[in-house]
């Protein structure tokens, strides 16, 4: 028995801190986990959940319409986002008594209040002091907003959630995953939507080809994607919001969203204080164990600003219990970590693109399909599903797989353990598909695209 309160605090009890702290107490570590907001953290009650929620909601639209194709004449439909808004929320309500319970089975006591470090062994919360062998950051990250004259106008993912009501127009502002995602949202709810990014294409960072494919389908449905564009202030214009852009167009919107990315959440935490080094977005700067500067202190998830997925917070959570409490050193292989953006329509994505495939493996071979998907011929939609794997010559070993479809998530996330195995593309070529689907054309694509002329590259 230590002379400690507890052999682990964590401070957060979103997706990484949950998990780490069960983990911990059934390995018999004896656990706290302090949480300011709701426990579950942003990917329950912020984030992932209610934001696939009303993804699905939002995807009826579609369905209802498609339908007369295939015969259905279903006649007058309404839609009640308020319906929708506390369907989900209820739904939230039941995921946070369900983690509640998970933490209370497990052992794990809640301490209820915002945390601080307050020396190498010391968490001070609510007025109390808390000693533990280690500290565990696991506070997650905030919406980020660029200061722009008039900010204070524009909301951000977190209220998107929970409107009162639809507006009639919205500008969304960001081309990443959160500004796709709801402007897939709102634009099949029939809110006229408008994006603006700075960059010249949607979701930088992913392969061309899908960014290039995701820009023609989100137009296909209505979303007007403005690129290369800068709001330069938002001023009230009555009920209705004035955006001046840059190049001194001003438009009008009900609705101002900001989706400019996320910060980790370390101020008045103590950390530097304590002598834990930040970067330059403040995230906690941790090494291959997720152990920061100081010895007895950790932090996992988005704090760490690493990969801000969920499964990327859950495997560090899984890892540093395995390393500290189970001795059993392991570190996360950030390889091959599959996501999807749950825009409309879908992506799925494993490996590397086009272009760091070249950087990464030089010469490279590239397999790409773009096709009607079956259910678009009788519902009349010309939306397109694209395929691309990139395949390094040198090994055959397929390292990008790349989707943009209906599906495409689901799809991914099986050829996700394939390419993890390492498969080459002579093992897809063997794999028999699935007829009549759409992932077949993962297994069955043999024609090399025509490599593209230097100056094509990026
Ligand atoms: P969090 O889940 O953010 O948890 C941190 C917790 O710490 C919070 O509960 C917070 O209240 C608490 N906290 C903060 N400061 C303190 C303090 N001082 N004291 C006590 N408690 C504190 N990822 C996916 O993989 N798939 C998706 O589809 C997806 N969709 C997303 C959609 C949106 C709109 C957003 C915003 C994010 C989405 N993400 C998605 C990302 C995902 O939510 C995060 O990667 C994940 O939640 C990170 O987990 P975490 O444990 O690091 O932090
Ligand atoms: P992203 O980093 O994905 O995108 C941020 C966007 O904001 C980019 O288009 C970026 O442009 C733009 N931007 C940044 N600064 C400015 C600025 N000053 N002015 C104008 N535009 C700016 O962040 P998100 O907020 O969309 O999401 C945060 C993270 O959450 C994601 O990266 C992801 O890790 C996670 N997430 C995961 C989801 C999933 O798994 N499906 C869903 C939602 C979130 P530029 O590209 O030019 O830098």
């Amino acid at each position: 028995m230590t002379a400690f309160d507890y052999d682990l605090v964590v401070l957060g009890a979103g997706s990484g801190g949950v998990r780490a702290s069960r983990l911990a107490a059934k390995a018999g570590a004896r656990v706290a986990v302090v949480e300011s907001s709701r426990v579950g953290g942003t990917c329950v009650m912020r984030g992932c959940v209610p934001k696939k929620l009303l993804v699905m909601g939002s995807r009826f639209a579609e369905d209802i319409a498609d339908a007369a194709g295939f015969g259905w004449d279903i006649g007058a439909v309404s839609f009640d986002w308020a319906r929708l808004v506390a369907a989900k929320n209820a739904e939230l309500n039941r995921l946070e008594s369900v983690y509640l319970r998970m933490l209370r089975d497990s052992g794990v006591d809640l301490v209820e209040g915002r945390g601080g470090l307050a020396g190498p062994h010391a968490v001070a919360v609510a007025g109390r002091t808390l000693s533990a062998e280690r500290v565990l950051i696991a506070t997650g990250g905030r919406p980020w907003l660029p200061q722009v004259p008039g900010i204070e106008h524009a909301i951000t993912s977190n209220e998107a959630l929970d409107l009162m009501q639809l507006p009639a127009r919205m500008v969304i502002v960001g081309g990443g995953y959160i500004a796709v995602e709801f402007a897939g949202i709102f634009a099949a709810l029939g809110v006229k939507v408008t994006q603006i990014l700075r960059g010249d294409t949607l979701l930088r960072g992913f392969d061309q080809d899908v960014r290039a494919a995701l820009t023609t389908e989100m137009a296909g449905k209505g979303v007007e994607v403005r690129c290369e564009t800068v709001v330069r202030s938002i001023e009230r214009a009555g009920k209705a919001y004035s955006l001046r852009l840059s190049g001194d167009e001003t438009i009008e919107t009900d609705l101002v969203l900001y989706a400019t990315g996320r910060r980790p959440n370390t101020e008045g935490l103590g950390l530097e204080e304590a002598g834990i080094g930040l970067d330059d977005h403040g995230a906690v700067k941790v090494d291959q164990w997720s152990r920061t500067a100081l010895d007895s202190v950790y932090a996992i998830g988005d704090v760490t600003d690493r990969l801000n997925l969920t499964p990327v917070a859950l495997a560090e959570a899984n890892a540093l219990v395995a390393t500290l409490f189970e001795d059993r050193p392991t570190s996360v292989d950030y390889d091959n970590i599959p996501t999807a953006v749950f825009s409309n329509p879908p992506v799925g994505t494993v490996g590397l693109s086009e272009a760091a495939a070249r950087r990464r493996c030089g010469d490279i071979h590239v397999y790409l399909s773009r096709f009607k998907p079956m259910r678009n011929t009788l519902a009349g939609r010309d939306e397109r599903t694209l395929m691309k794997l990139v395949v390094d010559a040198a090994s055959d070993r397929v390292v990008g797989l790349h989707v943009v479809g209906p599906d495409a998530p689901e799809m991914v996330q099986g050829f996700a353990v394939a390419m993890k195995c390492g498969a080459t593309k002579a093992q897809f070529d063997a794999t028999i598909g699935i007829h009549p689907t759409a992932a077949e054309e993962l297994v069955t694509l043999r024609d090399r695209r025509p490599d593209p002329c230097p100056e094509d590259e990026q």
